[in-house]
């Protein structure tokens, strides 16, 4: 067998991006996929994600852009915290974020891979850890995007980096119809969960994409669990009361006659543990398997980071690998360390977030109710993972920027 050079493994968005990527700078590529084009295309809602601008910046680099339409894309944004009167501001992105349905943007990506001239090799049932091994042997190096739920025996648990061993919120995801559009909303119930609301592009166009995260054994769980095609009916009502009683800013905009999901299919329900795994396998055949996205670090989507992550870290590697081999361990853990830079914040992030927040988060978002610059810095954290937990992990941060605002003010 002859070595042709870099495997992929999985058609997630991280694996799409460096397969695009790497396209782009002339390596040769040979991607993995469980599934054809338009086997994505059907079946069920994957997630609710919000790209920001690096990430749109990257697609647009890469000539992928695909589906934005003026009104996927969110330019303002409203934190609100329930209490009485609620809590809240909003602020302006300095560049909107985009959601548009995976199930769209995907398979999109994987026919411009294929289109230009892109080698695909669709595999039924899905492969495992013997078939990456048997793979690699005509392989310089094998990147494993293949998601959380794969391939994961190749890497193990790193127990240092991974500070839960059980999910921290039950997850509802789903596209509804029946409330009025708005821009992203993030609503906190302190000590039940939150509700993250945008618009997003959908197969039935226009659309309203919602994820609740329900402490476990709090009054939001139950809904999270609930079946939909039991009853319909009994699971709307359950959620328009949940909303009402946890996120006022929501159930105002919802029309009752009207407010269902826009199909069986668009939700999603489940949880997902925080786990970051050894990134860097060596396999039977010698060579070397990289983890990258959700393969390597699954976070819970309380910050909305994992998809921003996946893109960010193939890119990452793409220019790593594009520099040219031998791609050895050496070579892997380099490239692990580069993406970890940005992987480490957005990890340590969306694990703190997890937990109550912390006094000096509290103080900080107190202060972004009053002034409208830094209910601005706020809003654009989130496309900013470096900056966000520099900010959010350190007391004395807080302080210098607050007292720097006064003296502004002054
Ligand atoms: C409800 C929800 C909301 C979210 N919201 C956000 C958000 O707002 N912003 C954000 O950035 N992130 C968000 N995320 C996280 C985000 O969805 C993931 O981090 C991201 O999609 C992971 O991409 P990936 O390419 O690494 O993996 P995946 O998307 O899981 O893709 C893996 C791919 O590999 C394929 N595959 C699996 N096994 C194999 C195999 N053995 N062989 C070949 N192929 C295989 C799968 O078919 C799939 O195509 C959210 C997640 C959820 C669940």
């Amino acid at each position: 067998m002859t070595t042709s050079g870099i495997g992929i493994v999985g058609t997630g968005i991280s694996g799409l991006t460096l397969a695009l990527r790497l396209q782009q700078l002339g390596v040769d590529v040979t991607l993995y996929a469980e599934k054809t084009a338009d086997e994505m295309r059907s079946g069920r809602l994957p997630n609710t994600v919000a790209r920001m601008w690096h990430t749109r910046d990257r697609e647009r680099a890469l000539g992928s852009e695909h589906f934005v339409s003026d009104g996927s894309l969110a330019r303002r944004a409203t934190i609100s915290i329930k209490s009485e009167p609620p809590l809240e501001f909003e602020g302006t992105l300095a560049q909107p974020m985009h959601a548009v349905d995976f199930r769209l943007l995907l398979p999109a990506l994987l026919d411009d891979f294929t289109a230009r001239g892109g080698r695909l090799v669709v595999t039924h049932p899905s492969p495992g850890a013997d078939d990456v091994s048997r793979w690699s042997a005509s392989q310089e190096l094998i990147v494993v995007a293949a998601g959380r739920r794969s391939v994961a025996e190749l890497f193990p648990r790193d127990g240092h980096r991974s500070p839960y061993d059980r999910p921290q919120r039950s997850l509802l995801a789903g596209l509804y119809t029946g409330i009025r559009p708005a821009d992203f909303g993030y609503n906190v119930s302190p000590g039940c969960g939150e509700v993250f609301q945008m618009p997003m592009w959908t197969r039935n166009g226009l659309a309203a994409a919602m994820l609740v995260e329900a402490i476990p054994g709090g009054p939001m769980e139950p809904v999270t669990q609930m079946s939909y095609e039991d009853d319909p009916r009994a699971f709307i009502r359950t959620l328009e009361n949940v909303l009402a009683e946890h996120t006022p800013r929501i159930a105002e905009r919802i029309d009752h006659g009207s407010f269902d999901l826009l199909g069986p299919d668009d939700l999603l329900q489940g949880a997902v543990t925080p786990v970051v795994r050894i990134p860097v396998a060596r396999l039977s055949t010698g060579r070397i398997a990289l983890a990258v996205g959700d393969a390597w670090i699954t976070n819970d989507p309380i910050t909305g980071q994992g998809a921003n992550l996946g893109s960010h870290s193939a890119w990452v590697a793409a220019e790593a690998i594009a520099a040219g081999g031998p791609y050895d361990e050496a070579f892997a853990l380099s490239v692990a360390a580069e993406m970890w830079k940005v992987a480490g914040p957005v990890t340590d992030w969306s694990n703190a977030f997890l937990q109550p927040p912390a006094e000096h988060v509290l103080r900080l978002f107190m202060g972004a109710t009053t002034d409208q610059s830094l209910a601005d810095l706020f809003i654009n954290l989130f496309s900013d993972p470096v900056t966000a937990w520099s900010l959010f992990s350190d007391p004395a941060e807080v302080d210098a920027l607050m007292a720097s605002r006064v003296k502004v003010a002054s």
